[in-house]
């Protein structure tokens, strides 16, 4: 059962003359941890980018192929639609978090949404006990060590009820107890919780022991996919 599809995607950015993304085909099964590896200007970023549609309604360019998410063709549906399928998690923790207390950051997105507030109190003690940081409703977020402030983005994006939580880059810019931290909140979150995981990371070792299956993109191209054993038993 797939919650996301891409079929035959290509993608340049405006006054690019090299696709990024080149003739890419691939299913986000519903429940997996799919961890996207490859190197630096791969276009990683960019497959993010198109699940949201941020690629290619917010930066134009030009994009062939189809996405769906959730049923929903990412060409057709506008961001703020698909927003609520997809919750995204990037490298800085710092610029994700903008509010004065832990509580407040959680609930911003959902009052833009026009959540009920009853409904905010509700989710706000469920997603901090989901990433293991109960009891710092009312801290400032930039007290926070910095994996504490990647569980508290990681905590925002699923007060959302996203169908997917992607994150880019989330532990590099952590130090190794950080990293640690993030990676075992999101394999929680995928394994206790059942929630849709597409994970960018170069950090080869807890890639290839937390996801379910690995995609390495390289030069725009998907190479292959498989489980981490396969993948790593090329090289
Ligand atoms: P990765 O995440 O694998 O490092 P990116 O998706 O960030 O790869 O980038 C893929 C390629 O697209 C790179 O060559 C990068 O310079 C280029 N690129 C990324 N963003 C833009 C943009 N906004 N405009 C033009 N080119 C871009
Ligand atoms: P990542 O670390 O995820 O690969 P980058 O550091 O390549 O991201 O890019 C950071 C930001 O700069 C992104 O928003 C990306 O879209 C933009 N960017 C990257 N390359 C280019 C480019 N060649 N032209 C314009 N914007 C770019």
């Amino acid at each position: 059962d797939a919650i996301a599809t891409l079929k035959n995607v290509y993608y340049l950015y405006p006054k690019s003359t090299a696709p990024v993304l080149k003739d890419i085909s691939l299913e986000i099964y519903r429940g997996e941890f799919l961890g996207i590896i490859g190197p630096t200007g791969a276009g990683k970023s960019t497959l993010c980018l198109t699940l949201n549609g941020i690629v290619p309604q917010f930066y134009g360019g030009r994009f062939f192929g189809h996405i769906s998410i959730a049923g929903k063709d990412t060409l057709s549906h506008p961001i703020s639609d698909l927003a609520r399928h997809v919750a995204a998690v990037f490298e800085d923790p710092e610029v994700q978090l903008t509010a004065t207390s832990v509580e407040n950051e959680i609930a911003f997105a959902l009052e833009n949404l026009k959540v009920p507030a009853p409904e905010i109190r509700a989710r706000i003690p469920r997603v901090l006990a989901a990433v293991r940081l109960e009891g710092t409703e009312d801290k400032h977020p930039q007290d926070l060590s910095g994996g504490q402030k990647q569980r508290l983005a990681i905590a925002s994006a699923l007060a959302l009820q996203p169908d997917l939580l992607i994150l880019d880059e989330p532990t590099s810019q952590l130090d190794p107890v950080g990293a640690e931290e993030v990676f075992a909140t999101v394999k929680h979150l995928n394994q206790t919780l059942g929630v849709t995981v597409v994970m960018v990371s170069h950090a080869a070792e807890e890639m290839a022991t937390y996801a379910d299956r690995l995609a390495l993109l390289s030069d725009g191209q998907l190479q292959v996919t498989g489980a981490p054993s396969e993948i790593y038993g090329q090289f």
